[in-house]
């Protein structure tokens, strides 16, 4: 295993456009729990679910109470970025990075230092808060302070309208500009490195094939399977931590991955 390490490693040093694709995987080591992948907390419990449905909350601002309840005690406040995170950063240092898409909304990779401009965030992100009724968007952590201060269901300042977290919901549609965006990043990588991600939610999963039919080489760091492990060119099942700083950092990294 090692030396097919060393192998990915070598790839990595000799592409110039990577595309990054990740998932919850890259940070649940920094205490964020999978919320919506296969196995995640909400998909193996109904209820919880329900909170995170775009229907749900629209109409019962009951449910909207208990959203934003768990949007303050979220973890992501209070989360930092891993070593994962730090060699993807160090992998945009060496020039190398040309897209980070993500399915998470944790704002982790901007926390450590990848250039917002290149972090493409399909699910969105927690950061951020917008009303489902006019166009503002603003700062999540000042409506959080509306919520620890006593509202529990806090509107729209300019219109009245229902916030929400800038979060795709279930049953809420993603965003074509930033699904195409993606895809064009997926089809001018050299080389696609997904970590982290079970690669079962589309259409971002489809990001696989479009960089493999556009010649581009598929690295897969994901503990469990995947349905692309078959077309990957490499398929790596080592903790991320551990793994990324290797697969990222050339040869200069090893001295402060233990930072
Ligand atoms: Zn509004």
């Amino acid at each position: 295993m090692s030396k097919d390490i060393d192998i990915v490693s070598r790839w990595v040093d000799r592409s110039r456009r990577v595309v990054a694709l990740t998932g919850a995987g890259i940070s649940t080591d920094s205490g964020i729990p999978d919320f919506r992948g296969p196995q995640g907390v909400w998909t193996r419990d109904p209820k919880a679910e329900r909170l995170s449905n775009i229907h749900e909350y629209m109409s019962n601002a009951e449910v909207r109470k208990l959203a934003w309840r768990s949007r303050v005690d979220h973890p992501a406040w209070h989360a930092r970025p891993n070593a994962g995170h730090r060699a993807l950063v160090e992998l945009e240092r060496r020039g190398k990075l040309h897209a980070l898409v993500t399915q998470n909304i944790d704002g982790l990779h901007q926390q450590a230092g990848n250039s917002p401009e290149r972090v493409i965030e399909v699910h969105g992100t927690l950061h951020q808060a917008v009303c489902m009724h006019c166009e503002w968007r603003g700062e999540m952590l000042a409506i959080l302070d509306r919520v620890r201060a006593g509202e529990d269901d806090p509107p729209c300042e300019r219109c009245g309208g229902i916030l929400k977290s800038a979060t795709i919901s279930f049953g809420q549609a993603l965003v074509p500009e930033v699904i195409d965006r993606a895809m064009r990043a997926a089809e001018h990588a050299d080389m696609l490195l997904t970590v982290g991600t079970s690669l079962q939610v589309y259409p971002v999963a489809g990001a696989v094939s479009v960089a493999k039919e556009a010649g581009a080489r598929v690295v897969i760091v994901n503990a469990e399977p995947t349905p692309f492990d078959n077309v990957a060119d490499a398929v790596v099942r080592l903790p991320i931590g551990e793994v990324l700083p290797r697969l990222c950092g050339g040869g200069s990294f090893s001295s402060t991955s233990n930072s």
